[in-house]
């Protein structure tokens, strides 16, 4: 397994209320040259948590930052007018709850970010410092 030190939060950037399955988001990063999807997990709207890539597996999800951490990204993010807007229903922010609060159980000492930390973007749009 490779040194886990932070886990970096996303957003699918995909209007609120469509659901996205792990397959789509697959496919079109596929298209965007990756080798598979760069997420290791993906929370549909119904807050199921979906395993992307494999964990110890280096993702492709925030350029510089993917060797020693883990990508996870909720479907949503902007509203009809792509404006980033935090879309995450109760079920998905219970999920990103617990999915991060096991990853710190299994990785200790990791810390957790938005992707706005590291890129001039929206990412994933709501304060990640803030909650967590
Ligand atoms: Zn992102």
């Amino acid at each position: 397994m490779r040194t886990i030190k932070e886990l970096i939060l996303h957003c699918t950037a995909t209007p609120e209320g469509r659901n996205v399955s792990v397959e789509q988001v697959d496919e079109m990063h596929r298209l965007r040259g990756f080798k598979c999807i760069g997420y290791h997990f993906l929370i549909g709207l119904k807050g199921e948590i979906q395993n992307g890539r494999p964990i110890e597996q280096i993702g492709a999800h925030c350029t510089g930052r993917n060797q020693n951490s883990i990508g996870i990204a909720y479907v949503g993010g902007v509203d009809r007018n792509n404006k980033p807007k935090d879309t995450r229903t109760p079920e998905q922010k219970q999920a990103l709850k617990k999915l991060v609060d096991d990853l710190k159980k299994r990785f200790p000492g990791v810390t957790v970010h938005g992707h706005n930390e590291y890129a001039n973007k929206a990412c994933p749009s709501f304060d990640v410092k803030k909650e967590f």
